[in-house]
């Protein structure tokens, strides 16, 4: 899977530095406007003599702009002194890893943003985001999370490179059928999570990592120990700025003890997201100051003269649709068919999970559900559908685990189930569908000196990116879901 990714190249985008230098200029150029003898718009009287001094204006400026190119492309190619590298350097001349400058290893960053749908970063202006797009790797199209596409599932798969029911983690609430113990998002009992973290391999070499707050990074497991100094419990309270800062702070530390590999973690835009839908000025202003951090982040590195070593991976864990609440399923409804109480349900909506008692056959249970949900008699029927899960389809990857429920329901975009009728009214967003919504894809961008600049590779799933991580830390990784081949058709190869 993704083995076979085209290698994509898109035009050199230029830094957001070198972008504001040259605006001014072209800006001048396109605006008519300002010259009134010059103005080719149909309000202006139509003059033969104009139009011609537009034309030759125009041919001047194209050569004046082709000769320029020309020179700067001459220059790039045969300039070696390294005093005047300049801040972009074309796609074109890169085919190997930049050697680092300053740091002894290399570090991979790994930072996420909560419910980032793909497609938030045009939402409001992102001048740090896309100085690491322009200057890096991005999925073009966005980052496919993993069914269900919940919250704990994905940011575990990222780190593990494993589908959930490999993982363990197959819902952000769920009940072990054998021991009829409940998970929730505050356990950290090792037994929960299985698989192979990122900071755990970087431990088993004998390497440092660090933790600012990770679904499972509190999980003390193998040589993981979640040490005080480098592993931070998790507090939704601390501010995000402080978040950036404790980070940079590693950087302070002696080149060979730096961390390799590191998390950050925002709840942002996600808790908006759920309050006021994917389309709300919330988002816009969420989005922004994520985009702040980034910044800060950058800022931070360029300060500390490491940000061109650092490794940076921008992602989220999944997207966001509006629900609205002329979207509902009720289960109430299908009663005339088969009763659904409450203590069958695993969870609801939009991950519907049926556990039905010892006793009571499943294929029973779905059979009628689905004759229910046809019938025409039930609203909205036509938006769920129920599988046993091992007749899920096999995309989704999700039947091979006991602690996924045997009943399984796939809702359309944007529609929730929910038990009964109530009179409460709501309009918000969710996310946990089906990972073919592209709805639910997220962001991709990665920043260092294994990613090329200015590339866009198609979209690929999450459980890649372990393999990406080891390959750039260089060390052997724990078998997992994602394509050994992935990494490379995505980095650059080792200088
Ligand atoms: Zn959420």
């Amino acid at each position: 899977m993704g083995s076979d990714l085209t290698h994509v190249k898109s035009t050199p985008i230029p830094t957001h530095d070198e972008d504001s230098r040259s605006r001014s200029p072209s800006a001048a150029l396109l605006s008519f406007n300002t010259d009134p003898s010059a103005s080719p718009t149909p309000s202006s009287s139509p003059s033969h003599k104009p139009s011609t001094t537009v034309i030759f204006i125009s041919l001047l400026l194209t050569t004046c702009v082709a000769l320029s190119a020309a020179f700067a492309f001459a220059f790039l190619f045969f300039s070696n002194s390294p005093k005047s590298a300049p801040v972009y350097e074309s796609s074109s001349l890169e085919y190997k890893a930049r050697t680092l400058r300053k740091l002894d290893h290399p570090v991979v960053l790994l930072v996420s943003s909560d419910g980032f749908r793909f497609g938030y970063q045009f939402k409001a202006p992102t001048p740090n985001i896309r100085r690491l797009i322009a200057n890096g790797t991005e999925a073009e199209e966005g980052l496919i999370p993993v069914f269900p596409t919940l919250t704990f599932p994905n940011h575990y798969s990222i780190v593990t490179g494993l589908y959930p029911a490999y993982h363990g983690i197959v819902d952000n609430h769920f009940v072990d059928p054998h021991t009829g113990e409940s998970f929730t998002m505050r356990s950290h009992e090792p037994k929960w999570w299985l698989g192979e973290p990122l900071w755990e391999t970087v431990a088993n070499h004998g390497l440092k990592a660090a933790t600012y707050f990770w679904p499972g990074s509190e999980v003390i497991k193998g040589s993981w120990t979640c040490p005080d100094k480098l592993c931070m419990q998790y507090n939704g309270s601390v501010p995000f700025e402080q978040r950036v800062d404790s980070v940079l702070n590693y950087f302070d530390m002696p080149s060979s003890e730096i961390p390799v590999f590191m998390t950050l973690y925002f709840e942002d835009p996600d808790h908006q997201g759920h309050q006021v839908g994917p389309d709300d000025r919330e988002i816009t202003e969420a989005v922004a100051r994520i985009d702040k951090m980034i910044g800060r982040l950058i800022e931070g590195l360029e300060k500390k003269g490491v940000f061109e070593d650092v490794t940076i991976i921008l992602v989220g864990d999944h997207g966001m649709v509006g629900t609205c609440d002329k979207k509902l399923i009720y289960l109430s409804d299908l009663a005339p068919w088969i009763e659904i109480p409450n203590d069958w349900v695993q969870s609801l909506s939009p991950l519907l999970a049926i556990r039905p008692p010892s006793g009571v056959d499943p294929v029973n249970v779905v059979e009628k559900m689905n004759e229910g949900l046809k019938s025409g008699k039930v609203e909205n029927g036509k938006n769920l559908r129920v599988y046993l899960k091992e007749e899920l389809p096999s995309r989704l990857h999700y039947a091979a685990s006991d602690r996924i429920a045997p009943i399984v329901g796939l809702v359309e975009e944007g529609f929730k189930v929910e038990q009964t009728r109530t009179k409460q009214r709501e309009c918000g967003g969710a996310h946990g569908y089906d990972n073919a919504f592209f709805s639910m894809r997220t962001i991709f961008v990665g920043h260092g000196p294994r990613f090329e600049r200015g590339r866009k590779v198609p979209s690929f799933e999450n459980v890649h990116i372990y393999n990406l991580v080891t390959t750039i830390l260089n060390i052997q990784g724990a078998p997992n879901n994602g394509s050994v081949s992935f990494p490379k058709s995505v980095l650059l190869p080792a200088a």
